[in-house]
């Protein structure tokens, strides 16, 4: 059995008091915030839709140019369609809190990656049906002989191509994380602009006042998208910058690191979430890395990051000096308790997964919340576990179980041993767990896992939260 089952006291009033939970006030704040999520994220979807078939509406509205096939016209519909879906994954990755908030970042960059595909299928089938249709214009792949709309049309597809072939097989092209986000950006507006200088240059459907204003603002937004992503941002960060306070080791391959804010109040963020940090850097820089807060977002006066070694970057902040310029960008993220409120808590972390979940535990202490929480901390030994006083001390101040299950275990260790697994769950998770909220952050596997379990066990799956490392 993976979870145990509810006893009778999961039939409690969905309504009723939890015990320790904060003011009525303040849920009652949180629950009109998630109404607004709510409309902000059906108006987005709306203007979304609006914007990926507004080009071939307007396209359309006239008559079409005489003697074309309606498969001709199909094809360009096709060809339009995926041209919008492109351009909008400059908003769609541009980092708006409000885009992000309603869907959060993970699910906003799950959906960038897969409409990708469908945007390669809509602009593939455009000359695909063409050609198919008519062979003879097989004769316009050759760049050589082809006239120039033909050319930046296949430059837009081959970009696309690469963009793709590079996204999904980045460490085979042995690519930098930062190489490839360079290569990335490039090809993407590499791809719109000659898509745009194609149309252009086949010049039906765009003439006339109408369709000329809606190309033009089209091109506008974009530029403004990357005005706002390479400029507008960095120097927003500019004014903002931070001090390294400190950078101790903590637990193995885990440091911890914390920045003062220099000159002005600091970064409001809800427990659990992230943030990308460049250090000793400009925010001009393509060189940043996201990491959770695992301070209290109470605490205004400093932030704290966990992080476990991994590459370049985590390896060398071994080496950072107290006093180092850092800039973050940020807050970002939908793992929090705030926006998945609970009678209690089960908190699984994996390794340096438990950063977002201590920045929870912090917050709640700091809050004076005394809703039940269980924390189970897996960890490739017992000399790996980071925060250890730390989770004692919180033990103290909040009504916390913890649980540490170690892969390899010192002699004499008592505790659970292993992998967080069904027997693990089975043992602590508490029998009334219809309505605990869980936040789960670790290796993929891991979260696969324990999500699969919970699953099996009947925990509704709006019950469950996770962050994943991994979804760049
Ligand atoms: C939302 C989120 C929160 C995170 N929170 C934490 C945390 O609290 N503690 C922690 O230790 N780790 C955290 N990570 C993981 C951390 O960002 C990567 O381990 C780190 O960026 C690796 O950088 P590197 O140069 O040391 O390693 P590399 O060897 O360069 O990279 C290892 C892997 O990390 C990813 N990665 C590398 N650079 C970046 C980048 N600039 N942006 C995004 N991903 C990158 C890539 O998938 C890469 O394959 C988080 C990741 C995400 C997405």
């Amino acid at each position: 059995m993976a979870v145990p089952p509810l006893d009778a006291r999961d039939d409690r009033d969905d309504d009723a008091p939890a015990p320790g939970a904060p003011d009525v006030a303040a849920a009652t704040d949180r629950g009109a915030r998630g109404i607004g999520r709510a409309i902000q994220g059906v108006t987005w979807v709306l203007l979304y839709l609006a914007v990926v078939i507004t080009p071939l509406v307007v396209a359309l509205t006239a008559d079409p140019p005489p003697g074309r096939s309606f498969w001709l016209e199909f094809s360009v519909g096709l060809g339009f369609v995926g041209l919008s879906l492109m351009g909008l994954q400059f908003a769609v990755v541009s980092r708006f809190s409000s885009v992000n908030a309603p869907f959060g970042l993970d699910a906003v960059l799950q959906y960038h990656k897969a409409i990708s595909f469908t945007a390669f299928a809509f602009v593939l089938a455009h000359p695909a049906i063409i050609m198919i249709r008519d062979t003879a214009q097989l004769e316009l792949l050759n760049p050589i002989t082809a006239p120039w709309r033909a050319r930046f049309g296949l430059i837009s597809i081959v970009a696309l191509i690469a963009l793709i072939a590079t996204s999904l097989w980045r460490t085979r092209f042995r690519l930098s994380y930062e190489a490839w986000r360079v290569l990335h950006g490039v090809m993407a507006v590499v791809i719109v602009v000659t898509a745009l200088l194609h149309i252009q240059q086949v010049g039906y459907y765009v003439s006339g006042p109408w369709k000329q204003t809606l190309w033009i603002v089209s091109s506008v937004v974009l530029v403004a998208l990357l005005v706002n992503i390479r400029l507008i941002t960095p120097i927003r960060l500019l004014r903002r910058p931070w001090t390294v306070h400190s950078v101790r080791a903590d637990g193995s391959d885990t440091y911890v690191l914390t920045l003062r804010p220099d000159g002005h109040d600091g970064l409001r963020f809800l427990p659990g979430q992230f943030a990308w940090l460049r250090i000793d850097r400009n925010p001009f820089s393509i060189h940043e890395n996201p990491f959770s807060m695992s301070s209290s977002a109470d605490r205004g006066d400093h932030v704290e990051f966990t992080i476990g070694v991994a590459g370049d970057f985590t390896a060398g902040l071994a080496a950072v000096e107290p006093g180092t310029r850092a800039y973050l960008d940020g807050p970002y993220g939908v793992f929090t308790y705030e926006r998945n409120e609970g009678p209690d808590f089960v908190m699984i972390a994996g390794g340096v997964g438990i950063a977002p979940v201590l920045s929870m535990l912090r917050t709640l202490a700091d809050r004076g919340d005394r809703r039940p929480c269980l924390l189970l901390y897996g960890a490739p030994s017992w000399d790996a576990v980071s925060h250890r006083d730390e989770l004692e001390r919180l033990g103290g101040l909040l009504d916390l179980r913890v649980v540490y299950v170690l892969e390899e275990a010192p002699d004499g260790w008592e505790g659970e041993q292993g992998m967080i697994d069904a027997g693990v769950l089975d043992r602590h998770l508490p029998r009334a767990h219809g309505r605990s909220r869980f936040f789960i952050c670790g290796p993929p596997p891991m979260i696969a896992a324990v999500e699969a379990l919970l699953e099996d066990g009947g925990v509704p799956r709006e019950h469950v939260d996770h962050e994943r490392f991994d979804i760049l």
